[in-house]
């Protein structure tokens, strides 16, 4: 992108390679996922500082073409899956597994030049074996989405078997990732919705329940079917629009994680609700880099899939990014380069 503001800002262009310093790896892309992220990056609600041009794209499937001085474990020629989240990889944050929260940390794409191009240069800590039954852009809709959801549903909400779950906005690349996830660890899971299609491609998935969250009282159905109960864990990026809803749809002792707000950051939040009810919020952002191997391990057993929306050539960004912004896809939107 060469400015900020709306798809128009998305350029086609030529630069000059990316040198591959030590201990990095340089990608030759093959796909890059679309995530919300580069939309606010684009709009400069995110990284508003950064300089131009950029290059967006956190989620990358490629084959690794060239390795830096001191790359041991990874050689050219192998196809991989590249984790988006860059750390220093030495202090106290990421020895403790918590990366995500180093004072060095970027996302790629964000902090950073990312893989809407022909190549992306990463650590080759950042790189990871793609699962052989995957094509390359299956493989690149993993990444950012399914860590997000692995933190919040495994990490911060610790799900256990039985419990309801409910997942806000069930058609988002979060959210399809969240309901596998939370399935995966034997929770009830409640997709809500705006749309009847959504739904019903939530419960392809293996969602149990489905609500539809355009009506006003939606939280009361989530009432309705967990026996008056609420939602026992809830993962929502929503925003102002739904958040009272949210809350209310929440048990008494009930966990919400919040990973983003989708229609508005100002929410009135009752906080009656949270010390009477004994409400806990976690705020999520990312994952450690390391629960990207728990997650491919599953998506090579095919427990958890990617699930693509929209597959467009690299050319056409601008067009994946309307569709990603008019919430127009289930699933991912993915270019392929
Ligand atoms: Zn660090």
């Amino acid at each position: 992108m060469d400015g900020r503001g709306g798809p128009e800002v998305l350029r086609h262009g030529e630069i000059a390679e990316p040198a591959v310093g030590p201990g990095e790896v340089r990608v030759r892309v093959r796909a890059v996922a679309l995530n919300h992220l580069d939309l606010w990056v684009r709009k400069g609600v995110a990284g508003p500082k950064l300089a131009l041009p950029h290059i967006l794209g956190s989620d990358v499937a490629g084959v690794v073409e060239a390795v830096g001085p001191g790359v041991q474990g990874v050689a050219p020629g192998e196809a991989v899956v590249v984790n988006p989240g860059v750390s220093c990889g030495h202090c106290e944050r990421c020895l403790s597994g918590q990366d995500n929260l180093c004072p060095e940390y970027q996302i790629l794409g964000e902090h950073r030049w990312g893989g809407y191009a022909e190549l992306v240069v990463v650590p080759a800590a950042n790189v990871l074996p793609k699962p052989q039954n995957l094509g390359f852009a299956e493989a690149a809709a993993i990444p950012l989405a399914f860590l997000t959801a692995w933190q919040m549903v495994v990490d911060k909400l610790q799900v256990r078997p039985g419990e309801d779950v409910l997942v806000m906005a069930a058609g988002s690349g979060v959210s399809v990732a969240a309901i596998q996830i939370a399935k995966l660890y034997g929770a009830r899971v409640i997709a809500a919705a705006g749309s009847e299609e959504k739904l019903e491609k939530a419960r392809d998935l293996g969602a149990d329940e489905g609500v539809n969250y355009s009506r006003p009282d939606w939280f009361k159905e989530v009432r309705r079917l967990t026996g008056g109960k609420g939602a026992d864990a809830v993962v929502d990026h929503t925003g102002a629009a739904y958040w009272e809803g949210v809350i209310k749809a929440t048990a008494w002792g009930g966990r919400i994680s919040l990973v983003g707000a989708s229609s508005g950051y100002e929410a009135l939040t009752p906080l009656s609700h949270i010390f009477y009810r004994q409400l806990t919020i976690f705020g999520s952002t990312m994952a450690s880099k390391s629960r990207l191997y728990p997650i491919l391990r599953w998506v090579a057993q095919g427990r958890l899939k990617p699930v693509l929306g929209s597959l467009l050539p690299l050319a056409r960004a601008a067009e994946g990014h309307r569709l990603l912004e008019e919430r127009q896809v289930f699933g991912k939107v993915v270019l392929e380069v």
